[in-house]
């Protein structure tokens, strides 16, 4: 088995022992994890295939996609940049990715390919796990609007999360996502004052006005991913009452989660979200509970793996 494949793998398809029927596309791919905690999952539920890496560039995505049928897959996960792009590419979509506007996982059933979003899901999961909370019971204040923090808001609004503010640096772009989700927000809740439905701008003035009515703070936006990133809010606003969830994972704390615990906060990295999403993509594939503790034994030695 090749560490990573391409489109023309795919044309010439070698079939490999177990058969190749799971994969990621992504471009680039190589850091992707998905493939090590699919494959404990299969192995700990006697499923004879394996899932690994497909790097595809964007104009290759539509043939790719094409050839899964084809090849008998199971089903792929999808990384940056397809999430989007693959909606007009599937032939159904469910109504939450939809929503949302982004995929990342496909189902082949029957010739067909079905798009499903399993972010949000697993987000969810990963809060209830590393913080014992459930949504609905937060007041959150979400960085970001890209296809993360959409998945992650509408999660938050069908769970009918206390208040939703959104801070993206381009304004626009958190005010539209707002928009839509306002019908989640219509209902009789006493807040006092404050908005339950909000976006700011991304800038310290407006941040600092939010700490005191907000429990979690998601950093949804890539700040982090690089060593020399900054903060994607500055330290100094963090105060101990505050959850932070950082979407950004690794396996050691990145930045933002190193300063939220300094600061007396509690604080998590995405690792968790990741493991969820996994599982619930499994679980879309397979139809049957994923073997999550085998998945993440799998995902935390990956991920000490590709740091070292
Ligand atoms: P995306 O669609 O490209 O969106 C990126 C978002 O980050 C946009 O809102 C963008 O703001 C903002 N942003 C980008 N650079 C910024 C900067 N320098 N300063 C401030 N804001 C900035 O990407 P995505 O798919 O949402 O992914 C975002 C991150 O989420 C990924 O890097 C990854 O770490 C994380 N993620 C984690 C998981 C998980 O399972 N743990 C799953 C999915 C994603 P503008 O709108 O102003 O451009």
């Amino acid at each position: 088995m090749k560490q990573i494949y391409t489109l023309a793998d795919l044309q010439m398809w070698r079939r490999a022992k177990p058969p190749i029927r799971l994969g990621v596309l992504g471009h680039p791919v190589a850091h992707s994890l998905s493939p090590e905690m699919q494959n404990a999952a299969l192995k700990e539920t006697r499923i004879a295939m394996q899932s690994a890496r497909f790097d595809i560039f964007p104009d290759e995505l539509e043939p790719a996609l094409g050839l899964l049928t084809q090849l008998e897959f199971v089903g792929v996960n999808l990384t940056v940049p397809h999430k989007v792009a693959a909606v007009t590419f599937v032939d159904e979509v469910d109504d939450l990715a939809r929503e949302v506007g982004a995929i990342n996982t496909i189902k082949c059933e029957a010739g067909r390919l079905c798009g499903f979003n399993t972010d949000g899901g697993g987000f969810a999961r990963a809060i209830r796990e590393e913080f014992a909370v459930d949504l609905r019971d937060l007041r959150i204040l979400l960085l970001g609007a890209g296809g993360a923090a959409r998945a992650i808001a509408w999660q938050c609004a069908k769970e009918n999360c206390e208040r939703l503010v959104v801070a993206n640096r381009d304004a626009g772009k958190g005010t539209a996502l707002v928009e839509q989700l306002r019908p989640f927000f219509a209902g009789p809740r006493v807040l006092g004052p404050v908005a339950r439905l909000q976006s700011i701008a991304l800038e310290e003035a407006a941040l600092r006005f939010q700490i005191a009515n907000t429990d979690l703070v998601v950093n949804a936006t890539p700040l982090g991913l690089n060593r020399n990133d900054s903060l994607p809010i500055p330290v100094r606003l963090l105060e101990p009452h505050l959850m932070i969830y950082d979407t950004v994972y690794s396996s050691r704390p990145t930045a933002f989660v190193s300063g939220a615990i300094e600061s007396g906060a509690r604080a998590a990295n995405g690792l968790s979200m990741l493991l969820h999403q996994g599982a619930l993509a499994f679980e879309i594939w397979f139809d049957r509970p994923a073997p999550i503790e085998a998945m993440r034994k799998a995902l935390s030695v990956a991920a000490a793996a590709s740091a070292a």
